[in-house]
């Protein structure tokens, strides 16, 4: 089963205070949950949607007219709206582990109990203190139930680390990133040797190759080369380069096809040139 827990501010709307609702955001959100829940092997069982915010510290401070606004901008009918957690919530799951750390560590000193404890969490920033991000007590929520369901936490506050990092029964999403991704890791980085082998420096990406490539043409070099996945690539005397391995700064040749493609709607001319020509 999944459940998605949602945050509230920069993720839904701007700020708890001016309510406004991140149109744009909420659209992503609809379209991603029912893309993950149509995806999801065991989809007949109902998906839960929860609100997920430390922007209230205690349950009594939960807007019900917000909530009802959020649900609808977010186009989650309520027969699919399941709890809301506030911080208070959030420090229950952790508070009974993180008392007996601090047992075992003997940092009892202040506070003195588990209800003092509990009390000094809500303190802004104090949950920080311990090293716990919405993610990680997310994270704490989603292992404790040993895999009844996978959360699917939807947060702007959500870092590419986190996205990357592969969690047990937990999935992390930044809503930012929902529509549009900006990877900067595209090319792959290699070092430049002379022809007797002194490495030059590195090249991070292909406009700082072809302007090498523009260096050794202009000065007539011969013998210069790039090591890529172990193997030997010369530049010739032209600047010319003597093979583009897939992946080896091609990724611009790539996304100008893939930009015909789907700007065109070329996908099925270029598929029967393939396959005429004998190219996989
Ligand atoms: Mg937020």
């Amino acid at each position: 089963m999944l459940r998605f827990f949602i945050d509230l501010e920069g993720t839904v709307i701007d700020s708890l205070k001016s309510r406004n609702i991140l149109k744009f955001n909420c659209e992503q959100i609809r379209k991603y949950i029912a893309k993950r829940v149509d995806n999801e092997p065991f989809a007949d069982e109902p998906y839960i949607v929860s609100i997920y915010t430390w922007g209230w510290k205690t349950r009594d401070e939960i807007d019900f007219s917000l909530l009802n606004m959020v649900y609808k901008a977010i186009g989650v009918d309520t027969s699919h709206a399941g709890s809301i957690y506030v911080k208070s919530d959030a420090i229950d799951w952790i508070c009974d582990s993180l008392w007996g750390r601090m047992q075992t560590l003997n940092l009892v000193n202040e506070p003195h109990n588990v209800d003092d404890l509990k009390n000094w969490l809500l303190r802004p920033g104090a949950m920080g203190t311990f090293g716990y991000t919405k993610v990680d007590v997310a994270n704490y929520f989603a292992d404790s139930h040993n895999g009844k369901f996978k959360v699917v936490l939807i947060d702007d506050l959500v870092t590419e680390s986190d996205e990357l990092h592969v969690f047990n029964h937990l999935e992390v999403v930044n809503p930012n990133r929902l529509a549009v991704r900006i990877d900067n890791n595209i090319d792959p980085t290699v070092t430049l040797y002379t022809p007797d082998g002194q490495p030059v420096g590195e090249i991070k990406n292909t406009c700082a190759l072809d302007n090498v490539r523009v260096q050794i043409c202009k000065q007539h070099l011969t013998g210069f080369y790039f090591i890529y996945n172990g193997q030997k690539i010369h530049i010739d005397g032209n600047g010319n380069v003597e093979d583009w391995p897939k992946g080896c700064f091609t990724y611009l040749i790539e996304a100008a096809g893939e930009l015909l493609v789907n700007a065109w709607g070329l996908e099925k001319q270029i598929n029967e040139y393939k396959k005429k020509k004998g190219i996989a």
